[in-house]
């Protein structure tokens, strides 16, 4: 856009500066993109004969975390949230997008946010491609490009009865650590600094996506709670489930608070960042084997039924009071 200049004239970072210093980087040899920030777009080479995964999501300040959040666990979080939707598809990352609104060009803020991007980039050899960058109050989208063959995308409306439903890793943590920000219940500090570390970097499983493709049936991630975000499979593949409470993995925080906050946690907590697929039976040797190469543990924790809904049963046979409360953005406004 035409020209714009953030700061006093004294302390003046231009846009341009800006994009310079904090999110330009020539682009990896042999890597898919071919020509990165600086001109009018990104060109980006996608894999021969596969299709081009896409997904945005946007992170705004005092809506998806505190105001004063450390920037550098803010620019990992900004791009693993972004690569757990690639995971969920099976997509191999091709590259991203940033585009951002700050209220300044404050250095402070910028040099460990764009180190926290970077290194993660960097992680999945992936480069930051283009961009925009505005005054405005705090706010980050990232646009993610992944490549896919068509006919293994992990899609949401592929699950059948009679699948198993896996989920990887451990929920819950980051819903324990929300809450003890929000002191809404207490937990002592070395605790809280594990469960943080959840709630703050997560790690989006994308060896996982890959080594499931051809394996699992579908895949979804768990942004917003494992029971809301398995219903949207359950929706779109128009199948019920039931979920065994007690094959449930918690959080290593998570597993040492009382019963029935574990279940709510791991049920309906949000910001895990695991994926949740379903896989036929006859796949279970071939889950366990990709996970093993994915480097991440895999539970297997309820089936698929023809008959719709979601039930969740603990190992007496007991129907948990169910809440599924998948979190939605206008719901309480
Ligand atoms: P245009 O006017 O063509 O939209 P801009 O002046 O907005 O270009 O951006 C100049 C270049 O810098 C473009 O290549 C754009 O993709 C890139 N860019 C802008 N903001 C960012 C950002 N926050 N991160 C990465 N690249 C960016
Ligand atoms: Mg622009």
């Amino acid at each position: 856009m035409g020209i714009q200049r953030f700061g006093t004239i004294d302390a003046m970072l231009s846009e341009f500066d800006l994009i310079a210093r904090y999110f330009t980087r020539a682009p990896r040899a042999g890597g898919p993109l071919l020509l990165g920030v600086g001109d009018d777009c990104a060109l980006i080479t996608p894999a021969a004969g596969e299709v081009l995964a896409i997904s945005t999501d946007m992170l705004i300040e005092g809506r998806h975390f505190f105001a004063g959040t450390d920037p550098q666990a803010l620019g990992h979080k900004a791009l693993a949230v972004n690569l757990s939707d690639l995971a969920a598809m099976g997509a191999r990352p091709l590259g991203f997008t940033l585009a951002l609104a700050l209220p300044a060009p404050d250095e402070a803020w910028l040099a460990p946010f764009s180190q926290g991007l970077l290194a993660l980039a960097d992680a999945h050899q992936i480069e930051l491609a283009g961009g925009d960058t505005t005054r405005g109050p705090l706010n980050l989208c990232i646009t993610v490009f992944g490549s896919v063959p068509a006919q293994q995308a992990l899609r949401r409306d592929s699950a059948a009865a009679g699948d198993d439903v896996w989920v990887s890793g451990t929920l819950g943590d980051a819903r324990l650590a929300l809450e003890a920000l929000q002191h809404s219940l207490d937990l002592a500090p070395e605790l809280l600094d594990v469960a943080q570390a959840r709630l703050d970097r997560p790690e989006p499983r994308v060896a996982l996506g890959l080594a499931l493709r051809g394996i699992a049936s579908a895949a979804i991630d768990v942004s917003d709670g494992l029971l809301g975000d398995l219903g949207h499979i359950l929706e779109r593949s128009a199948v019920g489930a039931v979920i065994n409470a007690d094959a449930l993995p918690f959080g290593s925080v998570l597993s040492h608070q009382p019963l029935e906050r574990r279940h709510e946690f791991a049920l309906n907590g949000g910001d895990d960042y695991e994926l949740c697929f379903t896989a036929p039976v006859q796949q279970r040797q071939a889950v366990l084997n990709a996970a093993q190469q994915a480097g991440v543990a895999v539970t297997r924790i309820g089936r698929l039924t023809h008959e719709q809904g979601l039930q969740v049963m603990d190992g007496t046979g007991l129907l948990l009071p169910l809440r599924s409360r998948s979190f939605d953005h206008f719901a309480d406004s």
